[in-house]
């Protein structure tokens, strides 16, 4: 008996265990996993857990940084401000945001008073992106801001040297884009201002896209 319980005391995890990859058959799986999540400090302030919004089955996947604070009350991204220009970018391509896209984000909790999730906060939620990259299996990933660029390619040049850039991340296609809520900060439209740089790469992304789904 007394080896028994030292053999389950070896065997209990020490700390929150992490889905491995492959850990969940379906996006549904995983949804519900990460509304139960309390494996960072975000949970304890959040109103909604917020997955993803869009098709699936889509070729092309946006990961922006984390809910504010309309995302946080409605439980879907990027339908605030910043989110109402993403579908704007994206139909300037006839890319339609429902149909077209799959959208998420790096942390699933809002960060209160939305600021930049802190890493451990990116280490605990990171395996949940992993799992909906496998899943979805997008041609393309767009990484909308530092804090995608960052979480995914690990690159530490800022996201002004990067973006438009194309990189291959375990054999996917993905760009580092400037986030929608910066071109709300930088209106103009001048050549070379933010929103000038967000339509090349977004025609960059149209015709890579068409490339790789005609054919
Ligand atoms: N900004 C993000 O990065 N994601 C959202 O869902 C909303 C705003």
């Amino acid at each position: 008996m007394a080896e028994q319980m030292n053999l389950f005391q070896l065997a209990a995890p020490s700390a929150p265990e992490s889905p491995p990859a492959g850990a969940y058959a379906t996006l549904a799986e995983l949804t519900a996993a990460c509304q139960s999540c309390h494996k960072c400090g975000l949970a304890a302030t959040r109103t909604h857990v917020v997955v993803s919004r869009g098709n699936p089955q889509a070729p092309l996947m946006v990961i922006g940084e984390g809910p504010g604070q309309q995302e946080d009350e409605t439980g879907l991204p990027f339908v605030g401000r910043a989110g109402q220009l993403l579908d704007k970018i994206l139909a300037s391509v006839h890319l339609d945001a429902e149909r077209d896209v799959y959208i998420c984000n790096v942390v699933k909790c809002r960060p209160p008073g939305n600021r930049n999730p802190e890493p451990e906060e990116v280490a605990a939620c990171k395996p949940y992106l992993l799992e909906q990259i496998r899943l979805v299996n997008p041609k393309i990933i767009l990484l909308a801001g530092a804090v995608a660029v960052q979480a995914i390619l690990g690159e530490k040049r800022g996201i002004t040297k990067i973006r438009g850039q194309w990189f291959t991340w375990q054999g996917y296609a993905c760009m580092p884009v400037l986030h929608p809520a910066y071109l709300l900060r930088n209106p103009s439209r001048e050549v070379g201002s933010p929103k000038w740089l967000m339509w090349q790469d977004i025609q960059a992304v149209r015709a890579k896209l068409d490339a790789l789904t005609q054919g």
